[in-house]
């Protein structure tokens, strides 16, 4: 297929679909993109190519800053900003050949699950607008389905990803932004290492969470993706430096990258216990309990063995993320203060009056996360989460047969545990995808008297230990709900650096 013809499909779909599935804020200039891509096809026919994703359309999520087009956030802050240069992951797919199709919808600056909270209106998850249209015409318009979420942050990129929008797209997953949205919408959601991919150009939410993370619809593309991406960039300060990148290679992995084979014989697959506070967590739907039980016998099938682990803090991951992200978002967000950024040019607000300007989530956030860290709260908040943070990753470095590369380091003696595991599997999410309604803020009471808010916070109960580890985890779509219908995702995590054991058995597992 000519680059041309991809292009071209890709904006049919996006001229067709997404005044429903509102996955982008902005798509490129359809001339312009048409000519590029025939500039590449008149290449290519001369034999010069580029990189290994020549010619292939992708989309980012908008808080990536590109130089092109806007970089909005999905908030009236940043409303009308245009960066004036591009994130180093986004110069890294343009340098391999990547074309830009569009920047995709999200959550306000990265925070939510839902992709409901942006200015741009929420993001339809494709399988409730692409299944309501089946079903309309076999049902001759008598039943009309439900309107689904895409989840979040993340949502534009995996509903477009799973619309046939682009070929791939970046997201940015700080608590489970990639992976929540590819279980909802049936893609293929990765989060690498924390440290891996260069977050410069990213806007920050939590610095010390955030990561670069992909969307495809197989495990294979996010390969070819992230074997771009996971470069050492020196405007980085957290970027995994090049010693730490050695001695990681250094430590034998279950999987060498790229060993293409099936077979798991030797693998040891750890399961949390099934207990109510390590993943087995009350909230944990039916059919998903279902599905993560096939997938476990998947794998002893293929010859992996299967062990009982015990990860005792992950109980208290989901209260430590919130403490730690919203502080350090807290800390972030104050620099839209009018002065920097200015989201209506004919204004002249100051501080305050500028800070009307976020959403009314992003606003709670900042108010829940300057209370942690306030003189009176920041000992029993902030202090306790950092410690908290720190007993989940030992809780992972005991689990783990492989030992973490940055331990190494510390003690440089670190070795092989034989009686650790290589993997673990769980879910991704407690449920599919929820129906839209129950999402929007109109319909969530925000009272003083309601948990609501913080109810919603529950979604990300499985996704945030692996990001308070930093550790790389995916996202694999293993079939349906036997109840609604809609995609239900696993996950995998792997110890810190050992992204090519979680690829190939996310290959195997797909
Ligand atoms: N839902 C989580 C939050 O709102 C994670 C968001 C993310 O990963 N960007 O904080």
């Amino acid at each position: 297929i000519s680059t041309a013809a991809l292009v071209k499909e890709c904006l049919s779909r996006i001229s067709k679909h997404d005044s429903k599935v509102n996955a982008f804020i902005e798509v490129q200039n359809e001339k312009e993109i048409f000519n590029k891509a025939l500039e590449v096809d008149d290449r290519f026919a001369k034999g010069s190519f580029i990189g290994s994703l020549d010619g292939i359309p992708i989309a980012y999520k908008d808080l990536f800053c590109t130089s092109t087009l806007p970089t909005t956030c999905g908030s009236m802050m940043l409303k009308n900003f245009k960066s004036p240069f591009n994130a180093s992951v986004v110069n890294f797919l343009e340098e391999s050949g990547a074309i830009m199709i569009g920047k995709t919808n999200m959550d306000e600056f990265g925070m939510g699950s839902a992709s409901v909270f942006s200015i741009f209106g929420p993001v339809y998850n494709p399988q409730s607008i692409l299944f309501a249209e089946n079903h309309l015409e076999k049902d001759n318009n008598k039943n009309i389905k439900e309107r689904r979420i895409a989840g979040g942050s993340s949502g534009g990129s995996a509903a477009a990803v799973a619309a046939g929008m682009c070929f791939a797209a970046l997201g940015s997953d700080t608590g489970g932004s990639v992976r929540l949205p590819a279980s909802y919408c049936g893609v293929v959601g990765f989060k690498p290492s924390y440290g891996r991919c260069s977050r410069w150009g990213l806007v920050a939410y939590a610095n010390s969470l955030d990561t670069v993370g992909t969307l495809t619809r197989t495990v294979n593309d996010a390969k070819l993706i992230y074997d771009v991406i996971s470069k050492y960039d020196a405007n980085d300060s957290t970027s995994m430096s090049p010693k730490v990148r050695s001695i990681n290679s250094s430590i034998p992995s279950f999987f060498k990258s790229d060993s293409n084979t099936d077979d798991l014989r030797g693998l040891r697959v750890g399961v949390p216990k099934a207990s109510i506070t390590e993943y087995y967590v009350s909230e944990l739907n039916d059919s998903i309990i279902d599905l993560w039980k096939k997938g476990i016998y998947y794998l002893r099938s293929q010859g992996a063995s299967i062990v009982p682990v015990s990860c005792p803090n992950t109980r208290y991951a989901l209260s430590a993320y919130y403490v730690l992200a919203l502080s350090e978002a807290s800390s972030n967000l104050s620099r839209y203060d009018g002065v920097r950024y200015v989201p209506n040019e004919n204004d002249n607000l100051l501080y305050a009056d500028t800070r009307e300007g976020f959403g009314k989530e992003v606003k709670r956030r900042i108010m829940l996360g300057t209370y942690a860290l306030t003189a009176g709260s920041y000992g029993n908040y902030f202090l306790q989460a950092q410690k908290i943070r720190r007993m989940i990753q030992k809780d992972f470095d005991r689990v783990f047969k492989r030992p973490n590369p940055l331990h190494f380091i510390k003690k440089g003696t670190s070795s092989i545990d034989d009686d650790g595991v290589d993997i673990l599997l769980t879910p991704v999410a407690i449920s599919t995808a929820p129906k839209i309604e129950d999402c929007l803020e109109t319909n969530v009471s925000v009272d003083n008297n309601s948990s609501n808010f913080v109810n919603a916070y529950v979604n990300d109960v499985l996704t945030v230990p692996a990001s308070l580890a930093g550790i790389p985890s995916i996202s694999v779509p293993y079939g349906v709900s036997s109840i609604d219908g809609y995609p239900i995702g696993l996950q995998l995590m792997t110890q810190y650096g050992d992204e090519d054991t979680l690829l190939e058995v996310a290959k195997v597992l797909e």
